[in-house]
């Protein structure tokens, strides 16, 4: 008879952070898949876990799933880990089971860590609604565009602590320096730190302290009034830098976004 594979969430940095149940079963399985070899090995030794340590990773995980597939087909029970939270959360194991599922292998997953709920049981938002966009891109062409597209939902990201000033400064030149952010720091563990306010703030707080460590953030839900506004605001601009006259910009915008003439008149005065 063919095995289970189980999908384990690990700790996402305190080690405590594990379920009874995903230890029983990281000791009764024969091996477990894993990104890292060593990093599942201080877990294995914290909890007695004896299983054999396969290393699965982004590099070799088509290679492997052969293996794994064979192996619970042979009768083995697997399990699959990540170095921290929970597999296939912007971490490897996508091929694997989709060839598990071909392979009519039983599957089954054990809840546990993930930043993005650990954070998320943290913030107090008006709307239940998120979208989870996994590592933000690097080109600020590309992270505009994706933040643009969940612009009127709350936007969950991972960041690295070496780019998140300069994605902040991002934020805070497309949506304005009001935009409200919050930045979760080192969840679960010693420095543990959430800062929540608008962009500017987040930015002069962490030029100030130390920006070291695993980051999640979320760009708040931004008001349709908001995003509105900001797109005239661009509108305007790019006419003011083609040389229109503010009378000109006024009669242009209004006809074209059918708003009141005056009120642009004035959003375009005050624009630089
Ligand atoms: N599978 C993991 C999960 O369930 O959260 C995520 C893996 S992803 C490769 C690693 C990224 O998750 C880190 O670079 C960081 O952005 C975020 N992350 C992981 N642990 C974190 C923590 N303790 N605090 C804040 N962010 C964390």
């Amino acid at each position: 008879m063919a095995g289970t594979f189980y999908i384990c969430a690990t700790p996402i940095g305190n080690l405590g952070d594990i379920t009874f149940r995903t230890v029983e079963i990281l000791k009764k399985v024969s091996y477990i898949a894993c990104e890292d070899t060593r990093i599942t090995k201080v877990l294995a030794e914290k909890y007695g876990i004896n299983a054999k340590l396969l290393d699965c990773h982004k590099f070799n995980e088509k290679e492997r799933s052969g293996k794994i597939i064979s192996l619970v087909s042979d009768g083995y029970d697997v399990a699959l880990v990540s170095d921290a939270g929970t597999p296939l959360i912007s971490d490897p194991g996508s091929y694997l089971i989709e060839e598990l599922l071909k392979n009519d292998i039983k599957i089954t997953s054990l809840p546990g860590a993930c930043a993005v709920t650990v954070f998320l049981s943290m913030l107090p938002r008006k709307n239940e609604e998120y979208a989870f966009i996994g590592f933000i891109p690097r080109s600020q062409k590309q992270q505009i565009e994706i933040l643009k597209k969940y612009r009127s939902t709350n936007c969950v990201f991972y960041e690295s602590p070496q780019r998140l000033m300069q994605t902040l400064e991002n934020i805070a030149r497309e949506f304005g320096d009001e935009t409200k952010i919050s930045v979760g720091r080192e969840l679960t563990k010693v420095f543990e730190e959430i800062k929540t306010g608008t962009v500017s703030d987040v930015i002069q707080y962490y030029s100030n302290h130390t920006l070291k460590g695993e980051i999640v953030a979320m760009v708040y839900e931004q008001e349709a009034s908001n995003i509105e506004n900001s797109e005239l605001l661009q509108k305007i601009s790019l006419l003011k830098a083609e040389g229109y006259s503010t009378k000109d910009i006024s009669k242009i915008i209004s006809l074209i976004f059918n708003a009141n003439k005056n009120d642009i008149y004035k959003l375009a005065s005050s624009c630089k």
